[in-house]
């Protein structure tokens, strides 16, 4: 059952286009990779579907009862971020803020809710620590986190990895499968690595002006452009 829908969408910043005509549907319970050379629009693509770009043309529809605030995004962390003067609790909570609408306090239910998260995520002992005292593989848990206590049914995901050891980088992996797995919570990830994309994904959104393939990642091992593409990767290790 589709949840998300890209029609003929196309994104440009002021006349320079990013991609046209990009055509996709996302499943309940998919575990998408998005890859694509630095700059190919993946980023782009991302925040086009939230909302926080505009559409040049085409359309990005929510269906089966999605709708756009229910979406957990984690984005891509610039160096202002990682400085985020807010504690751990803070910062995992304000991902409730898109659903609160106007009112301008937490609910019981949604503190609730961070603290469960926090505790999925094994974050409670560190909640009133200050976010940019964390290491960069603890802000990344505390971001999911966030992205997390903003959703039941799917997770936007801009280079979650990024920056992180190997170690911590298998974690992360481990933990984005379990909530896609067992909590049956769709997935959609950036990715620049692609060895790891065609490892943890079970289809791939290969961007670049357009869509260049989009299917079963056993199918995109297959195609010319993955072989090409995953091949070069493996040769750079
Ligand atoms: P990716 O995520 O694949 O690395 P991006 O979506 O970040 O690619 O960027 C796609 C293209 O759009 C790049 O050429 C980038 O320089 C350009 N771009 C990204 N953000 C902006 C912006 N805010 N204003 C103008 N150009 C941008």
């Amino acid at each position: 059952m589709s949840i998300l829908k890209c029609e003929n969408l196309s994104v440009a910043y002021e006349n320079m286009v990013v991609f046209e005509n990009v055509n996709f549907e996302i499943e309940e319970g998919d575990y998408v990779c998005v890859v694509g050379e630095n700059g190919s629009g993946k980023s782009t693509l991302m925040k086009s579907i939230l909302g926080l770009i505009p559409i040049r043309s085409g359309k990005v529809e929510f269906l089966n009862g999605l709708s756009k605030n229910e979406i957990g995004y984690l984005p891509q962390q610039t160096v202002i971020q990682k400085d985020f003067p807010a504690s751990v609790y803070e910062v995992v909570i304000s991902g409730c803020i898109n659903r609160m609408g106007l009112r301008p306090f937490y609910t019981s239910k949604e503190k609730k809710r961070a603290a469960e998260v926090m505790e999925r995520l094994e974050i409670t002992s560190i909640k009133n620590k200050s976010y940019r005292d964390l290491s960069g593989g603890q802000q990344q848990r505390v971001l999911l986190a966030r992205a997390l206590c903003a959703t039941d049914k799917i997770l936007v995901l801009d280079e979650p990895i990024t920056g992180l050891d190997p170690i911590m980088t298998d974690e992360m992996y481990k933990i984005i499968k379990e909530i896609n797995k067992k909590n049956k919570i769709t997935v959609v990830m950036v990715s620049h690595d692609i060895e790891s994309a065609v490892n943890e994904a079970d289809k791939i959104l290969h961007i670049e002006k357009g869509v260049k393939f989009f299917g079963t990642t056993q199918d995109y091992i297959n195609s010319d452009i993955g072989k090409v593409f995953v091949s070069r990767e493996r040769n750079v290790r």
